[in-house]
């Protein structure tokens, strides 16, 4: 199993060695071309203006959506969130509009740009290091995405389908348990599609 990390900006290295923990290939994607030899992709941190504006020049927005469209899982984290949610609150237009969520950016103030604590995640662990920088919120879910978890009663993770999506950072710990469960997402989604 191949699992990309978009290296157009942001935390790839980790995710990588995370990837590669949990039991798969990780691949940093730099070009277009490399879409078709991986079996899903994780958009990272970093800063999804800059993010945003770079997968228009290099031609991603467009191959990222068929992706999507194949089936292939997409797991975005904190600035990844941003980049797959169909609404970003106060911006006209959203990235790549995959994820029914709408999200605010940078979303805890000023005094909490930064906190690391243990969540609680759906289907992963109870106990799951979670790291916050200036990290955005998932303020509105449509009806067939799942909260995977929360913080202080705000949504910080949810699953839609074959999208993942988690408003911290799994890659700047050693726990591989998240990029486990996309894994998971991956190889299931893997199985539905072979011929038996
Ligand atoms: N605040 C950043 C943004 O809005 C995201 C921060 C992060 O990825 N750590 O893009």
């Amino acid at each position: 199993m191949k699992i990309g990390v978009l290296a157009l900006q942001g935390a790839v290295a980790e995710h990588v060695k995370l990837i590669e923990k949990a039991g798969a290939e990780g691949i940093a994607v730099k070009k277009t071309e490399q879409l078709s030899e991986i079996d899903g992709i994780i958009i990272p941190g970093g800063e999804s203006t800059t993010i945003g504006k770079l997968m228009r020049t290099y031609g991603f927005m467009e191959e990222l959506r068929n992706l999507s469209a194949q089936g292939k899982p997409v797991f975005g984290t904190c600035a990844g969130l941003i980049v797959i949610a169909k609404d970003i609150v106060g911006q006209p237009e959203a990235h790549l509009q995959l994820m029914n969520i709408k999200v605010a950016r940078n979303a805890f103030g000023r005094q909490r740009e930064s906190f690391e604590t243990d969540l609680p995640i759906k289907g992963v662990a109870e106990d799951v290091r979670a790291v916050f920088i200036r990290a955005p919120l998932i303020e509105e879910v449509g009806p067939d995405v799942d909260v995977l978890a929360t913080y202080r009663d705000q949504i910080v993770a949810a699953r839609q389908g074959h999208l993942l999506a988690a408003s911290f950072h799994p890659e700047l710990t050693d726990d591989e348990r998240m990029h486990a469960y996309f894994l998971e997402m991956v190889r299931e989604t893997k199985q539905e599609g072979s011929p038996c």
